[in-house]
């Protein structure tokens, strides 16, 4: 018998009423479920509200928000709402913009965990039949052991290669018969120049098919780049270890936009400043209600990060809303001369152009007074060494920034190798030296 597009049919197809239904279910048990920790029994007394006030989905916004801070404040343990006994792991955020935040999950969590995993593979086409390998840190860092898990449920033969070493990476991916990878994007564009150097041809020598990339932003031009280069179908993974990890939200085979599990999770869409919800289809900061977790189930979560809902139904068929790419994270924005400014937009203009490589930083100085930006940004093997033409390059680069993000900033081409870039760890665009003096 042909397989089911769905991993779990009878929660990805619900119908709006049904899956409204659900929710508000799981939100009333785990409203009440949250009073056992005291910092939301705080919380609630402070807004002058019980668990019962909660009666349809829109008394959400009646629920008090938690952010990264109160996780900070209440480490380790100050949200669980289980007894540690009957909690069987934890693990922690990558800690990319502050002190990581720690997550506890009991065996039911991460059997849920895995199990939304095991969805959003499913729906990029993983099979029993397939070769899944990780190149994600194992360890605290969600995406190792979260990846893990769900490839398992979904049946498929898991190769645990973990990050880095990218030799040995291409050896497995050659050896094993690899046909679905994991990779953030930074570290696949690294897999990628590797397998040149070592005249590794991806569609000839590989059996590469399907490739999951997240866990930090990168842009639509990025992924088609990926795409291109490995010869494989590359698809958004949005994960956040305050969910659980990946699985929050994955792309299906339209490419267009993530579905987030709202079986798993309320969404909402408020405006940073103002806290209310932005209109419909709008960017804003998205805050996330947990509904089926048992450890550490919180309460209208601030993720900081940004994006919009998407319109209409998808083709797929899931019924589970669809957000835009992420943004970036609202720390991650650039303020330039009292322009906004994301590190994406500078992305998306840099990929345009086929002579330069996935590989860029971002520096902001303040020099004579006066904030400047330098785009530094390698050069890819494509590049003849041509100074007339490396001069143009540049020029034209500088132009087409400019008209995206308003400010003129200083662009440098380099050659292949110039910058750093970690094979294990989320990769970094912005270096902000104007907060030094
Ligand atoms: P940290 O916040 O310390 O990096 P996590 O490892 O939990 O810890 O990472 C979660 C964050 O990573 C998200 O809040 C988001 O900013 C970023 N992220 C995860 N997946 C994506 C994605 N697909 N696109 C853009 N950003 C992502
Ligand atoms: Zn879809």
């Amino acid at each position: 018998m042909p397989y089911s597009p769905y991993f779990n049919p009878e929660y990805e197809t619900l119908t709006r009423p049904e899956l409204e239904a659900l929710q508000l279910q799981r939100l009333q048990q785990t409203v009440r479920h949250c009073m056992n920790a005291p910092f939301y029994q705080n919380k609630f007394k402070e807004l002058g509200i019980t668990p019962d006030d909660i009666k349809s989905l829109d008394d959400v916004s009646k629920l008090p928000f938690t952010s990264k801070e109160d996780l900070r404040e209440n480490y380790p343990y100050g949200l669980a709402c289980v007894p540690l006994k009957d909690c069987v792991r934890l693990h922690s955020s990558s800690g990319t913009t502050g002190n990581p935040t720690v997550v506890l999950h009991t065996q039911k969590d991460l059997d849920e965990w895995a199990n939304a995993v095991a969805r959003c593979l499913w729906m990029v086409g993983s099979r029993p039949e397939d070769v899944f390998q990780n190149s994600a840190g194992y360890g605290m860092f969600t995406a190792g052991l979260g990846f893990q898990y769900g490839a398992e449920r979904v049946g498929m033969l898991t190769v645990p290669a973990a990050a880095g070493n990218t030799l040995r990476q291409i050896k497995f991916i050659k050896d094993f018969g690899t046909t679905v990878l994991h990779a953030i994007p930074s570290y696949a564009s690294r897999i990628y120049e590797v397998m040149k150097e070592e005249g590794v041809d991806p569609r000839r020598d590989t059996k590469l098919r399907v490739l999951c990339i997240g866990a930090e932003p990168h842009s639509e031009e990025q992924r088609r780049r990926i795409e291109e280069n490995l010869g494989v179908k590359a698809y958004n993974s949005y994960g956040i270890s305050e969910m659980m990890g990946p699985g929050v939200a994955f792309e299906c085979p339209e490419q267009n936009g993530i579905h987030i599990w709202e079986d798993y999770f309320i969404v909402e869409i408020i405006d940073p400043v103002t806290l209310k919800p932005v209109p419909d289809g709008e960017l804003g900061e998205l805050v996330i209600t947990t509904i089926n977790r048992e450890a550490m189930p919180l309460l209208r979560y601030r993720t900081r990060d940004l994006t919009r809902f998407l319109p209409g139904d998808c083709p797929c068929g899931r019924t589970h809303r669809r957000l835009a790419r992420l943004q970036g994270r609202s720390d991650d924005m650039i303020i330039l001369k009292g322009v906004n400014i994301f590190p994406i937009q500078v992305e998306k203009i840099l990929l345009k152009f086929k002579e330069v490589s996935t590989d860029y930083l971002i520096t902001l100085e303040t020099k004579d007074g006066n904030d400047i930006m330098t785009v530094d940004v390698e050069l890819s093997q494509l590049f003849t060494d041509d100074y007339g033409r490396l001069q143009s390059l540049e020029k034209e680069i500088t132009r087409q920034l400019k008209d995206e993000i308003l400010v003129t900033p200083k662009v440098r081409l380099l050659s292949k190798g110039s910058l750093t870039v970690s094979d294990e760890k989320k990769a970094v665009r912005v270096k902000d030296l104007r907060k030094l003096f």
